[in-house]
């Protein structure tokens, strides 16, 4: 007899562990499925010799009243992972033309009342264009709602070009876009810069998790379990099951479960095209769907450090020719790979020291690349960026005990499977770009009864792991909607 679900979530990355974790708290009979034998999805914690790390950097934004706070709140496991905001968060390093060296500023994970201090440090801006950057920032940090609504047509690059800005802060904003979209910024659609630079204006950026920022994945499933529900990991969907245009459950290889409600973490392309299967769907639908652009990818190594060498949790380095726009894009795809890029370096000891052992540390460094798994220029990448970190921070090679270096491929691996050619080692999802933000944002609701997306392609705003958690609580709100209507009408 096979098992009888109300809601079955494929997938227990932040997206579908969050919004199952919401289902079983609100007394819904849910199942969570995932193929990995730990929860996390892109944003899992490893676990190796004494080392927690996530496989590549990451750390959250915004800091204070994220959707993880809200969602830990609403289950009621506060006590279970504390929520990391140190004041020494983010190192930011940036080289100016004509200049070799790169100079830092120290700025905190949640706001001061003294404004970005280490941002203006850092950038080091002539007084003459402040008045300029106050206009923006003021334009950016107070405009309403609505206003930002009309901006899903404009490019955060066309948006900035209506101002006078500095280069040092337009190529702090190629980073910011790069970094925390992972698109480039010539593509970036202003209405969804602007929401997250709001959150992380108010609420700061650079959060980070105790246990690992994974922590709250593994957290969010232990609540299902709590609360009636069941989660089994090792445990991969094959197929969605559909009968008279509606999902009756899913194929899995660790057995057949049945629920009229599916709701899929595992990628829209890869739920459409390949679990749920072209057939149920109308050709203008798989058109769009197989027309949908993901974000970049991020790689880079995992350096394993016989000595505490980074001072700070986190480090992000850039300069005037190191963000990405969609010309630099296409240079790499052509085989181009730049000397100097956008680094980013997380230290999950310098928030956690019980992440390493006394005396050690992990730095996951990563820099931007295509979403292609099969990416034609991993090696050249990794060995630029090698000799970039060197360039850096002399010494620190001298440190390194091991080292991984990982890749689009082991993204997706991990993650989404490749269902269309150049796709699925994307970092975040479907690209916050233009065409595919706001009213354009693909619904959460398939075209298919009881069908759903969870996770970063749908349902959610902001930066990543931010993104999926908004994502695992609209669509945890939309299904027990969808519950409340079935059981009315039935
Ligand atoms: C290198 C890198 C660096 C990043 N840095 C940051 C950062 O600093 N800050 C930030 O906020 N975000 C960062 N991100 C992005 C962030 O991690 C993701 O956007 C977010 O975690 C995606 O969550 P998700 O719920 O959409 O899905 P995913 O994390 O993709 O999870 C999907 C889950 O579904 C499971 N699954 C898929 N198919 C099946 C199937 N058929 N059967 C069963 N299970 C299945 C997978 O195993 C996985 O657990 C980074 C990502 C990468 C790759």
């Amino acid at each position: 007899m096979e098992e009888k679900y109300e809601v079955i979530v494929i997938g227990a990355g932040i997206g579908g562990a969050t919004c199952a974790a919401l289902l079983a708290r609100r007394g819904v009979k849910t199942l969570l499925v995932d193929k990995n034998s730990i929860p996390g999805g892109k944003a899992i914690t490893m676990a190796k010799q004494g080392f927690r790390y996530e496989l590549w950097p990451i750390s959250g934004g915004p800091s204070l009243d994220s959707r993880f706070a809200q969602v830990l709140a609403e289950l009621g496991m506060q006590s279970e992972v504390e929520i990391l905001t140190p004041q020494e968060a983010v190192m930011m390093m940036y080289r100016s033309a004509g200049s070799d060296q790169y100079r830092g500023s120290v700025g905190p994970a949640v706001p001061t009342p003294q404004g970005p201090t280490a941002l203006l440090e850092v950038l080091a801006l002539q007084a003459e264009t402040l008045p300029e950057v106050a206009r923006l920032f003021a334009d950016i940090t107070q405009m309403p709602a609505q206003q930002i609504d009309q901006l899903d047509d404009v490019t955060f690059a066309d948006f900035l070009s209506r101002y006078r800005l500095p280069t040092p802060l337009l190529s702090y904003l190629g980073m910011w876009s790069t970094i925390v979209f992972v698109v480039p910024i010539d593509a970036l659609a202003t209405s969804e810069a602007i929401k997250t630079f709001q959150d992380f204006t108010r609420s700061g950026a650079a959060r980070y998790h105790s246990g690992g920022f994974g922590r709250m994945a593994e957290v969010f499933c232990q609540s299902v379990e709590r609360n009636g529900g069941k989660v089994l990991l090792k445990t991969r969907a094959l197929r969605i099951r559909v009968e008279n245009g509606a999902v009756t459950g899913i194929v899995t290889d660790n057995g057949t479960f049945a629920a009229p409600i599916v709701v899929s973490n595992a990628g829209l392309q890869p739920t459409v095209l390949r679990l749920a299967g072209e057939e149920h769907f109308d050709k203008s639908y798989l058109s769009y769907v197989k027309g949908l652009i993901p974000s970049l990818g991020i790689m880079g190594i995992r350096y394993f450090l016989s000595k505490p060498f980074f001072d700070y949790p986190m480090y992000l380095t850039f300069s005037d020719s190191a963000y990405l726009d969609t010309a630099r894009v296409a240079k790499m795809n052509a085989g181009e790979i730049p000397d100097e890029m956008v680094v980013f370096n997380v230290v999950p000891a310098r928030y956690d020291a019980s992440l390493a052992p006394a005396g050690k540390q992990c730095a996951l460094v990563g820099t931007l690349c295509a979403a292609d798994p099969e990416l034609p220029y991993a090696e050249a990448l990794w060995n630029k960026l090698d000799a970039m970190v060197e360039r850096l921070w002399p010494g620190m090679h001298a440190c390194v005990e091991s080292s991984e270096r990982y890749s689009t491929s082991h993204v997706s691996r991990l993650t989404r499977d490749a269902v269309v050619p150049g796709r699925g080692g994307e970092c975040v999802g479907l690209a916050q770009i233009v065409g595919q933000c706001g009213r354009h944002k693909p619904s959460a609701r398939a075209p298919l009864g009881g069908l759903f997306y969870v996770g970063c392609d749908a349902g959610g705003y902001g930066c990543g792991t931010h993104q999926a958690a908004d994502s695992g609580v609209n669509v945890a709100d939309m299904v027990m909607r969808e519950r409340l209507v079935r059981a009315t009408v039935r």
